[in-house]
């Protein structure tokens, strides 16, 4: 069931994507060679844990962590280790959500340690634009499908594979709400875009084919071709006005 959300509801949302979102970018500039997957993951949780927010993901499902840190090949679902280091020239995409006042912000974006390859910062700076085509098309009347096609036509006309196992949600009262928000699709097909309605859009796009497989720890999605990976998502609002970016600071 999808839920819309009034006002009223919008605003107390907007408190916890505001969190999510300072969370990420606390989170992202601690990315640097020779710093832990669990020292970010700690900087993360402190972030939302002091500022009276719960952190989303942890013990979701069991997930050990504040944040999933999924490194080069990893898509998503990376557990933050201590002995985990990153390393120059990796591609660190981080996901995390915090939970006030009974709603939840859900955020995720891509990070250079060092000085990255051109192939990298290409596969990233396509997989964050590829998020905003997708937000343009967030627009009530419209439908789901519209979004995820928009995605799909932006990286797959680039060259890079579209990962279909994993899909963006409706997000809100809880962290994973109706409709799954596929990042591939047909323009006009799927759910009813209405105002009031929460959605985490969530392109997870691979440098080479989108598929994926999950490791033996349970939680970890690796490309299957051992190509590159990359992960951008915002929480947004469709609204009357149009789409409106929560977890946007
Ligand atoms: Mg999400």
């Amino acid at each position: 069931m999808i839920l819309l959300k009034t006002a009223n509801e919008l605003a107390l949302m907007k408190e916890a994507c505001v969190i999510s979102a300072g969370a990420l970018k606390a989170a992202g500039e601690a990315v640097q060679p020779g710093v832990s997957t669990a020292e970010i993951d700690m900087i993360a949780h402190d972030y939302i844990v002091r500022r009276g927010a719960k952190p989303a993901f942890l013990n979701y499902n069991g997930f050990p962590a504040t944040a999933c840190i999924s490194i080069n090949d990893e898509v998503i679902h990376g557990i933050p280790s201590s002995r985990r280091m990153i390393k120059e020239g990796d591609l660190v995409s981080i996901d995390l959500g915090a939970m006030l006042n009974g709603y939840f912000g859900d955020n995720a974006a891509t990070f250079a340690a060092g000085r990255i390859s051109p192939e990298a910062k290409r596969l990233s700076d396509t997989t964050r634009e590829s998020l905003y085509e997708g937000i343009r098309m967030a627009v009530a009347g419209g439908r789901v499908g519209d979004i995820g096609s928009a995605v799909q036509r932006y990286c797959e006309s680039r060259g890079y594979g579209v990962v279909r196992d994993f899909t963006g949600h409706g997000v809100g009262k809880a962290i994973h709400e109706d409709p799954p928000v596929p990042n591939f699709g047909t323009p006009g097909r799927g759910a009813r875009l209405l105002p009031g309605m929460t959605i985490a859009i969530e392109p997870m796009i691979n440098e080479g084919s989108g598929a994926v497989k999950v490791l033996p720890d349970g939680w970890t999605v690796k490309t299957r071709d051992g190509k590159l990976s990359a992960h951008f998502e915002h929480t947004v609002a469709v609204t009357t006005d149009g789409p409106v970016i929560l977890t946007q600071i």
